[in-house]
C-alpha cells in the first residue's frame, strides 16, 4: 500500500519552534485539515526529508546543471559525519560555494528537525496558507509531496 505524505519543513535547517507556537500550528492545521492525520516530528539531529519515491533529480541552484547522484551521495555521506550540522560543499560543475539544502530538488527535498507531516492529505495547502504557516513559525518553509 503505498502513502502520500504532506511535509512542511522550515528553510533553516536547526529550526525549532517553541511549544506554544506548536500549539498554535495545530490549532491552525486542525482547522484547515480536519480530517488528515498530522505528525510533528522533532529530532535531536538535522535530518534529511526527502520526497519518497517523488525523487526524480537533482540540478544545481547556482548554475542549473544536473548534480550526479554518485557526487550527491558523496557530499551527503561528509555532511552525515557530522551529523548534517555542515551543509556547505564546493560544487564539481561550477566551483562555487553551495549549501546541500540549497539545491534544487525535484520533486523538492530538504533538511530539517522539525516536521509538519500531513498523512493523505486531501488537498494541496495553498500558498496562502503557506504564509499563515510561516507567520505563526516565524521562519521561510519549504513544501514537499513525499510518495511511499
Ligand atoms: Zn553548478
Amino acid at each position: 500500500m503505498s502513502v502520500t505524505v504532506l511535509k512542511i519543513i522550515s528553510i533553516k535547517p536547526d529550526f525549532m519552534p517553541t511549544q506554544s507556537v506548536v500549539k498554535q500550528i495545530e490549532v491552525y492545521l486542525n482547522n484547515i485539515f480536519p480530517i488528515e492525520k498530522k505528525v510533528y516530528e522533532f529530532t535531536d539531529d538535522i535530518e534529511f526529508i526527502d520526497p519518497g519515491s517523488n525523487f526524480e533529480k537533482i540540478n544545481c541552484n547556482l548554475c542549473g546543471k544536473n548534480i550526479d547522484i554518485d557526487t550527491w551521495q558523496e557530499e551527503m555521506d561528509t555532511a552525515f559525519e557530522k551529523d548534517f550540522s555542515e551543509l556547505s560543499f564546493t560544487t564539481s560543475c561550477c566551483q562555487r560555494e553551495n549549501n546541500l539544502n540549497d539545491l534544487e530538488y525535484l520533486g523538492p527535498a530538504g533538511f530539517a528537525k522539525f516536521v509538519i507531516n500531513i498523512a493523505d492529505s486531501k488537498r494541496d495547502i495553498s500558498n496562502d496558507e503557506l504564509t499563515a504557516l510561516e507567520q505563526i513559525l516565524g521562519v521561510k518553509v519549504r513544501k514537499i509531496w513525499a510518495h511511499y
